[in-house]
């Protein structure tokens, strides 16, 4: 008998000695590889090969009791490699523990410093004897007060110290320093928390859900507002899937944002659960992988990764947001949408896949209205507690009467009121894609492809505006197409200058701002919500990092700068996420008893997408978007691939026609457009083309056909892509 094996994306034939026994399926295994020695993995068993039996060689042992991978995993990761366009080697790599992963040993335990302060009611003292330069000395100690034990590592990286100022420290007998050996035990956060009765619209969608846990095994869609339930409808089910003695597997689309709803599972399920993340480090995932192997566990919460937990018999999978775009792997050779991998698993367990959105990605929803899924609607927020009301300010008119600041006067005045209440604010600025577009101040114009309907994007090179679809390019005007304007301009305003402007005019304002930059140390994320939580600051600034997850009872005021900013994105989907952005920035606002309110200010208030914000109607929304899905044939009428071809200026071009004339010789039932620079055009050097595909049929087996990478250019293959920057 011959065993086949992947080293790198091909199967290669070993034979079973007679030594081995009991050589199953999904083993892991040592193989001779030209002079060296690799690991495989048994992805098939076959009687006979069509090779000379001297060229078989024999495997040398298995490397585990057990095998490592499921009939089940083997099997999806040979769909997700055909699906997603990209190779089974790499497919195969998801359902492996970190630890093993590229053939890696097994992490070890390893001791970490620990610094300790000596004595907290000395730090008074200990401050006041420092020298007046000794700003990183006081830093730590700074830190320290706050929290008086931790890893040395994390301690420098967040007060930019080094070791010799924990030296430095030591040596006048402030803080003390330990090597240990820091188990690599998680810390699950617990909560008070009591079970509710499930009001009617939860009860009927818990009864669908436990009906295709039955039979039938259709995914359900939870479609329900912000604090609806949807949580607690999961809770219950989970309930009942433990029940039967099947495992459950939890999805969220960041775990930095659900510290709170982690402490909800364990509370609810106690010793029952592992985490599955990237926040964690390799050995923690290591261990996490091994429980949930072992069934130690039967129930995981994480990330998209957790979509490959190594559970036997699956009875759920829930995706909860399921519309975040962080449940699309877009690194790697092989760009995997979690969505897609978890029916496929569901469907080999016959499980139930739940989604559960606020916001429903439309695919997801074409599909539900269908009767491919099952759709229950959670429209009401428990409790009686009402949804915020919204108002949409025209900055057009602002314009013209004279307000050229960032404040509308609605804005303005809400704030001051809501300041002078003690109560809490924040302030989102929508700045992903600033500057990508041309917009009229005058009256909200954006210039569109007139074959793409998206926005064309400005060139200052040679002062033009290009589509990233089709390659259509025209001079940027003097005036606006529109009104003849001259306040044809680019875009863009910036959160530090909001911070400005709010401390210049409101004299009551405390803010924190919250974007990529404040973020970037470790613990600061946190560190900056808790001064918010703890009322210390009462505006809260920031970009698309404070969209999500936050509820803090006291924030009555949402207001939102530039909505429509992103609604011009060169991307098809830009109304879509304009949309699901707004929706849930907007649910950020009376959490409470207390009414909330949202200002939100945009270029375009008749935009379908704003409109719909507005009147917090997501069928309005869907029923606008398909039409223009269906007309040009964009998801879900339609098939998308993109080509992204990345390299030298000089060679990108040209790669980038050979491909796509390759393509388009091949590909004659699909639209192959001509190839164009991507939003993007360059990014750290390198220049990036990009070819798009659009075709009614689903396209595969595209890989044979393109050239291979060669050293300089670098080329890659996404299968329904959620961006195309
Ligand atoms: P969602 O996930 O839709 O945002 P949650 O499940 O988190 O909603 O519920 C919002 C809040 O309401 C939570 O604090 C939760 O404990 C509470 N809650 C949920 N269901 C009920 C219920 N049936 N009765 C009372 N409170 C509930
Ligand atoms: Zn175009
Ligand atoms: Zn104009």
């Amino acid at each position: 008998m011959d065993v086949k094996i992947t080293a790198v994306d091909k199967i290669f034939h070993y034979r079973i000695p007679k030594n081995i026994e009991q050589l199953r399926l999904g083993h892991r295994v040592l193989v001779p590889f030209g002079k060296r020695q690799v690991e495989g993995y048994v992805v098939e068993l076959v009687d006979e090969v069509d090779l000379e039996p001297e060229r078989i060689k024999n495997i040398i042992k298995p490397l585990d009791l057990k095998p490592i991978l499921t009939e089940e995993q083997l099997e999806v990761a040979k769909w997700m490699a055909e699906e997603y366009i990209g190779l089974y080697s790499q497919a195969l790599q998801f359902f492996l523990p970190a630890g093993t992963r590229y053939g890696r040993e097994r992490v070890s335990k390893k001791k970490q410093l620990v610094v300790t302060l000596s004595n907290l009611e000395m730090l008074p003292i200990y401050l006041e004897k420092l020298p007046k330069n000794a700003v990183r000395q006081r830093a730590v100690l700074m830190s320290l007060n706050e929290n008086p034990q931790q890893l040395a590592s994390e301690l420098c990286a967040q007060t930019k110290a080094n070791y010799q100022t924990l030296n430095a420290l030591r040596d006048k007998g402030y803080i003390e320093l330990e090597s240990k050996v820091i188990e690599r035990k998680i810390q699950l956060e617990t909560g008070e928390e009591e079970i509710h009765t499930l009001n009617q619209y939860q009860v009927k969608a818990l009864e669908e859900i436990i009906n295709q846990m039955k039979k039938e095994h259709k995914p359900v869609l939870v479609h329900g507002v912000t604090g609806s339930g949807k949580t607690e409808v999961y809770l219950h089910s989970i309930k009942h899937c433990l029940n039967q003695g099947r495992q459950a597997v939890m999805l969220v689309p960041e775990i930095a944002l659900t510290a709170q709803t982690i402490a909800r599972f364990t509370q609810r399920f106690p010793d029952r659960i592992a985490v599955l993340h990237s926040g964690l480090s390799e050995g923690e995932r290591y261990d996490q992988w091994h429980k949930i192997y072992n069934g130690e566990v039967d129930i995981v919460i994480g990330a998209r990764s957790a979509v490959f937990a190594p559970f036997h018999n699956i009875g759920l999978i829930i995706l909860d947001e399921e519309h975040e775009t962080t449940y699309k792997q877009e690194d790697g050779m092989l760009k995997y949408h979690t969505r897609g991998v978890a029916m496929k698993r569901a469907a080999y367990h016959e499980a139930v896949v739940i989604l559960g959105s606020a916001t429903p990605s439309i695919e997801s929803y074409h599909r539900a209205l269908r009767g491919d899924y099952k759709l229950v609607e959670l429209p009401y927020r428990v409790n009686h507690i009402s949804m915020p009301k919204i108002s949409v300010v025209d900055m057009r008119s602002e314009f013209a009467k004279d307000n050229r600041s960032m404040f509308s006067r609605q804005l303005s005045e809400a704030l001051e009121d809501t300041l002078s209440r003690q109560e809490q604010a924040i302030i989102f600025i929508n700045r992903r894609g600033y500057s990508s577009f041309v917009l009229c101040r005058e009256c909200g114009y954006v210039i569109e492809c007139r074959n793409c309907q998206v926005s064309l994007k400005y060139h200052q090179v040679d002062n033009s505006l290009k589509c990233h679809y089709c390659g259509y390019r025209q001079k940027l005007p003097t005036s606006c197409p529109n009104c003849a304007s001259h306040y044809l301009r680019q875009f863009g305003s910036g959160t530090q200058q909001v911070e400005q402007y709010v401390k210049q005019n409101f004299s009551q304002a405390k803010t924190v701002r919250l974007d990529a930059d404040s973020a970037r140390i470790k613990g600061a994320h946190s560190r900056i919500l808790n001064r918010f939580k703890n009322q210390d600051a009462n505006v809260l600034i920031g970009t698309q990092m404070i969209a999500k997850g936050l509820d803090f009872p006291n924030v009555t005021l949402v207001g939102v700068l530039s909505a429509d900013l992103t609604l011009n994105f060169p991307d098809f989907r830009a109304s879509e996420h304009t949309f699901q952005l707004l929706t849930q920035v907007s649910g950020r606002a009376g959490r409470d008893i207390k009414l909330g309110r949202v200002i939100i200010q945009c270029y375009d208030p008749a935009h379908y997408a704003i409109k719909a914000v507005q009147k917090q109607d997501y069928l309005s929304f869907y029923r606008q978007e398909i039409t223009f899905r269906r007309q040009l044939n964009y998801p879900p009428f339609g098939h998308l691939v993109r080509i992204l071809v990345q390299g030298p200026e000089m060679l990108v071009e040209r790669k980038a026609e050979k491909v796509f004339l390759l393509l388009n010789k091949r590909l004659k039932n699909a639209q192959v457009f001509n190839p164009a620079p991507a939003p993007i055009p360059k990014i750290k050097g390198r220049y990036r083309w990009q070819i798009i595909i659009k075709s009614r049929e689903p396209i595969n087996n595209l890989l044979d056909d393109i050239p291979q990478n060669d050293q300089d250019v670098v080329i890659d293959v996404d299968c329904e892509p959620l961006f195309l920057l």
